[in-house]
């Protein structure tokens, strides 16, 4: 068994920060991740809004950025997934893998996860032209039509970046206004590899072995027409990955619940970033959630003595 004064669950923008703060002020910290640090910000082609950078950068850049700052601390890694977490009075329990990890403080950062359209033909053709990652997926559809669903500011973003590679973005929307940023609209409603259907809700996506075609339905006249496409991507939201945290700790359906300073209802636990309930999901309020949760982590620490 393994103990920390403070453990780190997560190894996005969010957590990373939050490692970082904390090992700056000497607290003996771990840091949870189950795939490579970077989080959501490795699945992003082109972050253009992270302050610093006027120019943009690659998702996968500012991730390793992230990375490297932190190599300059000592901060224990462990590569593992975390399924449960036992509350204690000052010490905390938390089963990662085969292993039993105990902590002081936890700081819950493990993000949201993209929300599934719910219509047939989805889950058969996962990996199959079905995908949820422009930057992952993106390539095997160069050269062909794609359809990109969802109207916020992943959807538009990730029209942008297939329209540099596929010969066609249809980008359909089940209403008539977009939710995403003006900046990212303009760019996709002048662009000329892409379509926009608004109004338009999809209600299959069709194929025997690979994504062939999707059946729509206009929104205002129930009016079915079938599209022809190669892939379609989907970004319709996200939801918050807290499924392995213990009824103890405050939550809603749109992330767990905490106070200004990133504190739970339960003493010790913090959480940062996505997995929060709150509005902004960005790699800026990660950061900052980060910050905050680390500081309050360390004024708990302080307060137990350590
Ligand atoms: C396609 C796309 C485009 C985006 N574009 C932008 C943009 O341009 N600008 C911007 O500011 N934001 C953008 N975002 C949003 C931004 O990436 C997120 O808001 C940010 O990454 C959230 O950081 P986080 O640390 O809270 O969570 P995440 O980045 O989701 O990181 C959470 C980490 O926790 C790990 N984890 C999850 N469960 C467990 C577990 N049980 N045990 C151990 N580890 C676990 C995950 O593997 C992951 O690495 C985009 C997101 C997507 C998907």
């Amino acid at each position: 068994m393994k103990f920390y004064d403070a453990v780190v669950i997560g190894g996005g923008p969010a957590g990373m920060t939050a490692a970082l703060y904390l090992l700056r002020a000497g607290v003996k910290t771990a840091m949870i991740e189950k795939l490579s640090p970077g989080g959501q910000v490795l699945m992003t082609s082109e972050i253009e809004n992270y302050p610093g950078f006027p120019t943009g950068l690659q998702g996968w850049e500012l991730a390793d950025k992230f990375v490297a700052h932190l190599e300059n601390y000592d901060l224990d890694r462990i590569g593992d997934e975390v399924r449960d977490i036992e509350v204690g009075t000052t010490i905390h329990t938390i089963k990662v893998g085969d292993e039993i990890v105990q902590t002081k403080a936890i700081i819950l950062a493990t993000g949201s996860r993209y929300r599934k359209l719910g219509v047939p033909g989805e889950e058969r053709l996962l990996g199959k032209g079905v995908s949820y990652c422009a930057l992952c997926d993106g390539n095997f559809f160069r050269g062909q039509d794609v359809a990109v669903i969802g109207g916020g500011n992943s959807a538009l973003e990730e029209a942008l970046y297939l329209a540099r590679l596929v010969n066609k973005v249809y980008l359909i929307h089940r209403r008539d206004e977009f939710r995403g940023l003006v900046c990212y609209q303009d760019k996709c409603f002048k662009h000329e590899k892409i379509e926009v259907i608004r109004n338009t809700f999809v209600d299959e996506i069709q194929g025997a072995d690979g994504v062939e075609s999707l059946a729509l339905r206009n929104a205002s006249s129930g009016d079915v027409s079938q599209l022809k496409v190669d892939g379609s991507f989907i970004f319709v939201g996200f939801e918050p990955i807290m499924d392995f945290v213990c009824d103890d700790v405050e939550k809603e359906s749109n992330g767990i619940i905490t106070d200004v300073e990133m504190r739970t209802n339960v003493p010790g636990i913090f959480a940062a970033g996505d997995i929060r309930s709150k509005m902004c999901r960005q790699v800026a309020s990660a950061v900052g959630d980060g910050a905050t949760a680390a500081n309050a982590a360390f004024t708990y620490l302080e307060r137990l003595g350590v």
